[in-house]
């Protein structure tokens, strides 16, 4: 059975399930004052009725709190708070994100979930933005090797579509340390002066580089140990060394 297949991705009371299982491995704890002691689960609640939902929507994993009398989900205080879209969408989202080292694009979970683009933009962000390490000493250091990657991503208001082009994209910058954490960054382009300034902040300087071959490199190995660059057209690493800077 493929892990695709587990309920947790399908089916909404599983995927509630897996998560409180996750989050409260003790039983349930509530969001307002912390309580574990008395709750109890609200069960066969529904939303409101709406012109898509006639008879509303089964709500899933509410509990109300017996000490302070308030009402509490899982999804409080996480990454799925205030948003409508099922838990298990956002599971399925995980997954494909966690999955892939370099990305999925909003683009990819819009077609691949059959959500709108507009929650598939929302819940890249979110879920970037929750995998982000809080960690702001540089990564790398000495005999350590830090990849830099741009990737373009989802669609930029107002800026027309261009064959072959990623002008109408956004530009995420992405600091991948080899057997370790990642960054990523937003910038308004792929410029030397914007991608630059992020790769010394963040980079230890000991470190070995690995970017491809765009220009806005070109003067990156005289801020580190080494730069080698991968020449995307020719499959090739070509490696420019600089030892002489760091004496
Ligand atoms: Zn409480």
């Amino acid at each position: 059975m493929s892990v695709l297949s587990r309920p947790y991705f399908h089916d909404e009371a599983a995927a509630f399930e897996h998560v409180e299982g996750m989050l409260w491995p003790q039983g349930p704890v509530c969001f307002h004052c912390g309580s574990m002691e008395k709750h109890y689960a609200l069960k066969g609640g529904r939303t409101k009725p709406s012109k898509k939902n006639p008879h509303g929507i089964e709500i899933h994993g509410l509990y109300k709190c017996s000490d302070c009398r308030k009402k509490f989900t899982v999804r409080m205080g996480t990454i799925f708070e205030e948003s409508k879209l099922p838990l298990h969408i956002w599971l399925q989202a995980l997954h494909a994100m966690c999955a892939s080292k370099k990305g999925v694009s909003a683009h990819q979970l819009h077609r691949a979930l059959e959500i709108t683009y507009k929650s598939a933009w929302f819940l890249c962000h979110r879920i970037r933005e929750a995998m982000r390490s809080d960690d702001f000493t540089p990564m790398g250091g000495a005999g350590k090797t830090v990849e830099v990657d741009e990737t373009y991503i989802g669609r930029l208001a107002g800026t027309p579509v261009k064959k072959g082009g990623s002008a109408h994209k956004n530009t995420v910058v992405t600091l991948v340390e080899r057997g370790g954490n990642a960054r990523s960054f937003h910038v308004d382009a792929a410029r030397m002066g914007n991608v630059m300034p992020i790769v010394r902040a963040n980079i230890a300087k000991e470190s070995a580089l690995m970017t491809d071959e765009s220009g806005i490199y070109r003067r990156a190995g005289q801020d580190f140990a080494s730069h080698e660059f991968v020449t995307h057209f020719q499959g090739r690493i070509r490696s420019r060394q600089y030892p002489h800077q760091h004496d």
